[in-house]
């Protein structure tokens, strides 16, 4: 198979301006005029390329968003949402109905693990949440009626990496479909181009890079996206999640200088993590010989983009911790708060912010100690500045 260039097709998409400029207009319509009457007829029953009815369906700018992520992915099609979450609820609820069930790992960001536990349950769906680390405990979970098998690529908060080639088999084997949550990850690993059947990002984070929107996409099959969005059964088209035109104009531009940030991301994480590994600190980033699954990792990745800007730090203590972050925040190296792929840093506690929903004892179970403190690296120029800085802090409490 041909490599895929992921930066590269997001590049090659052209979409002018309406006089020609060279971002896509912005379209400011929430419904579409039609000539003839029975072309809006015939726009209910069948998509036409070019042809617009009504913004929650789509309209130009969320299909020039969708495209240039499915051209990112390597997937035939993409469909945007409001939230990473509107597209996470969305493609479940396409994929699975009543008596379904899922096969989750047990590491995913707290409120996909929310949605799962307590509200699918409500449609009768149930979900069996297990370390997909472990494959034999994928394959023992699964059932005659397992219609998804759900993981993030680099889990959320506790960095373990998805064997997305080896879970694709089981999910083909067990006629089910994989999906994956790419958000930790964008452009580093493609998930399709390893037997992912959707994938799925938040925008909110990397992508868009900004903190100033939120926003998600589904990526699959031109015949799945086109489910998602059916007038009459898609989630999509009838849950409502859509994103508003003038947001999805800026994630795409902001998404072109998306090969740049993550270079930077992962260069300053890896020299960070290196030190405070020599330090005799316990880190943890896929980037690190220690992590368990650097391997696997180097094996999935396109390594022009390092091993991305997330690690955590874990500080023994939740006391210790917050003490850490509060001294960081004193000291301008970024900012305490929830959330990731920002130009500054940014850092929580995930144990009793992001990741809350899951019970304590499971929190436990699964090795998600309280006295650790996620990062999400920033753009930092002189990152030696910032090490230094950060062990002051670290030495200070
Ligand atoms: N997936 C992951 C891995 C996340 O970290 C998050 C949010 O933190 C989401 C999905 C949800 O995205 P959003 O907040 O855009 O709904």
């Amino acid at each position: 198979m041909a490599k895929h260039y992921p930066a590269d097709a997001i590049l090659d998409l052209q979409n002018f301006g309406e006089f020609g400029g060279v971002n896509p207009s912005i379209e400011d319509s929430s419904t579409y005029t039609f000539l003839h009457a029975s072309s809006m007829e015939e726009l209910f029953e069948v998509e036409k390329e070019g042809c617009y009815l009504y913004s929650r369906h789509t309209n130009p700018n969320n299909k020039y968003l969708g495209d240039a992520l499915a051209g990112m992915e390597g997937t035939e099609a993409g469909h945007c949402a409001a939230s990473g979450m509107g597209s996470i609820s969305s493609v479940i609820l396409q994929l699975c109905s009543a008596g379904d069930e899922i096969i989750s790992s047990r590491t995913i960001y707290g409120g996909t693990y929310a949605f799962f536990k307590n509200f699918l349950p409500k449609f009768n769906i149930k979900v069996t949440f297990v370390d997909t680390t472990d494959l034999k405990a994928i394959e023992n979970a699964i059932t005659e009626n397992t219609k998804v098998i759900y993981c993030e690529a680099l889990s959320n908060p506790l960095l373990e990496i998805a064997d997305i080639p080896k879970i694709s088999e089981m999910a083909k084997g067990a006629g089910a479909q994989l999906v994956v949550d790419n958000t930790f990850t964008p452009l580093i690993i493609c998930p399709k181009t390893h037997g992912a059947d959707v994938v799925i990002h938040s925008l909110t984070k990397f992508i868009n890079g900004t903190s100033d929107a939120v926003g998600g996409v589904a990526c699959g099959t031109k015949d799945f996206v086109a489910s998602l969005m059916d007038v009459n059964s898609g989630a999509s088209m009838l849950l409502g999640p859509s994103q508003d035109t003038l947001r999805s104009a800026s994630i795409l531009k902001n998404l072109r200088t998306l090969p740049v940030r993550m270079e930077r991301h992962s260069r300053n994480a890896q020299f960070l993590c290196e030190k405070f590994e020599a330090m005799g600190l316990k880190v943890k980033y896929p980037g690190l010989k220690s992590h368990p699954q650097h391997e696997l990792m180097t094996s999935l990745m396109n390594t022009e983009f390092g091993y991305g800007g997330m690690f955590y730090l874990d500080m023994g203590t939740l006391d210790k911790a917050n003490a850490v972050m509060e001294a960081m925040q004193n000291a301008n190296i970024g900012y305490l708060a929830v959330s990731l792929g920002f130009s500054k840093t940014l850092f929580s506690a995930p144990g009793s912010s992001t990741s809350s929903e899951i019970p304590e004892d499971e929190q436990e179970s699964m090795g998600l100690s309280d006295g650790i403190i996620r990062f999400s690296i920033g753009l930092d120029q002189n990152i030696e500045r910032t090490f230094e800085r950060m062990v002051d802090c670290i030495k200070s409490v």
